[in-house]
């Protein structure tokens, strides 16, 4: 028995008419950069997601570096940061020439702690960066609290979380602007790269519109410092394509976690914890092991492929040392890092390969 993580082409194989139509439609249309399909995905992502905007962009780190830099958010500032993200969270504050500041998680979601937002807060701090991990809503109530009484803005990196749901609002429109990723593995995937921007503020919106686009309001002259980083015509036509079935794509995911959540209880593994105000859209479905490398080799000789994200966390990554973090700065998310494994999970994985990695875990 082989077990992949997650193979890509049976979405692909699902949707194959409805994606070689729409490749078709922007081949034969002669136009492939800021067209008609991308002002169609971004009305349609916006009404998605419950936004008045939505700007497509290069991928979903620029889509969190552009807001920063709508923001004028740049040299001498900072920025609130989750220690446990993904390290292009990161990344964005430092291509704007602010300093991210690291914050740890919650042990039992892995997002961000509202409670220990407040101590790193300084004079020169601008926004917060909330990350969706994994696909479950960060707790964004206590985040902007904490932010209202210090005046920060709040950016979600909605990245893993397309669709998920905090108290019953969509992620993207909780915060003052959202950045989002549709590379190909996330829960709404374009075939290449791709990112978009969401916000219900109408000067953010026009402002991101520039700057993604060499800065120019009209072709030829340059307003802004700008950037080259949009979502071509071909990736917004897949993914108007992709998002009518997100929903549907999303609850298969879900069903196959409660598969996980019910069977694996009282094993050897701690299950994700979901909170009461949470529907998360299981990006990831991500256990903690305390001998996790050796669990891995287990199931990895019964032919399930799992995965470690993140191994490293970007405290401690060769690309930070700049920044010059220690082993145990960070304790949380160092523990996380050794501990955490990413189970089989996707739209298309089987109910009977969830009960196959459940008994091998079990029997273990
Ligand atoms: C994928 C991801 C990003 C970056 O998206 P790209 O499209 O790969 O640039 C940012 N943050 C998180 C949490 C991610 O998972």
């Amino acid at each position: 028995m082989h077990v992949p993580f997650l193979d890509l082409r049976d979405t692909y194989y699902e949707i194959k008419s409805e994606v070689d139509a729409a490749y078709q439609r922007v081949m034969e249309s002669g136009w492939y950069i800021l067209g008609e399909e991308l002002s169609a995905f971004e009305e349609e992502f916006a009404r998605y997601c419950g936004v008045k905007h939505c700007i497509g962009v290069g991928n979903g780190l620029e889509a969190l570096h552009l807001v920063l830099r709508a923001w004028d958010i740049g040299m001498g500032d900072e920025v609130i940061v989750p220690a446990n993200t993904y390290i292009a969270t990161w990344l964005a504050v430092t291509y704007s020439g602010a300093h991210p500041v690291p914050v740890e998680p919650d042990i039992n979601t892995y997002n961000l702690d509202p409670e220990k937002i407040a101590a790193a807060v300084t004079e020169n701090t601008k926004a917060i960066i909330a990350v969706h991990l994994y696909g479950q809503p960060a707790d964004m109530d206590a985040i902007i609290k904490v932010a209202k009484q210090y005046n920060l803005k709040i950016l979600e990196d909605a990245a893993q979380a397309q669709g998920a749901k905090y108290r019953g609002r969509l992620t993207g429109s909780l915060g003052d602007a959202a950045g989002f990723s549709f590379y190909p593995g996330k829960n709404l995937g374009a075939y290449g790269d791709g990112g978009a921007v969401t916000t219900n503020d109408d000067n953010l919106a026009e402002k991101v519109r520039y700057l993604r686009n060499y800065g120019s309001r009209i072709k030829y002259s340059n307003d802004y410092l700008g950037f080259n980083s949009r979502l071509d015509e071909l990736q917004a036509a897949f993914l108007r394509v992709k998002l009518k079935h997100l929903d549907e794509w999303n609850r298969r995911r879900r069903s196959l976690a409660e598969v996980y959540l019910l069977k694996l209880k009282n094993q050897h593994v701690d299950l994700p914890f979901v909170p009461e105000w949470a529907e998360p859209v299981w990006h990831l479905f991500v256990v903690r092991n305390r001998s996790r490398d050796s669990l891995q080799w287990t199931l990895k000789k019964k032919g399930i492929e799992t995965l470690i994200h993140y191994p490293i966390p970007p405290h401690l990554s060769g690309a930070y040392r700049i920044l010059g973090f220690k082993e145990g700065d960070f304790p949380l998310t160092e523990q996380l890092a050794k501990q955490v494994l990413s189970l089989p999970m996707g739209p298309h994985q089987k109910i009977s390969i969830v009960s196959f990695v459940i008994k091998a875990i079990s029997s273990r």
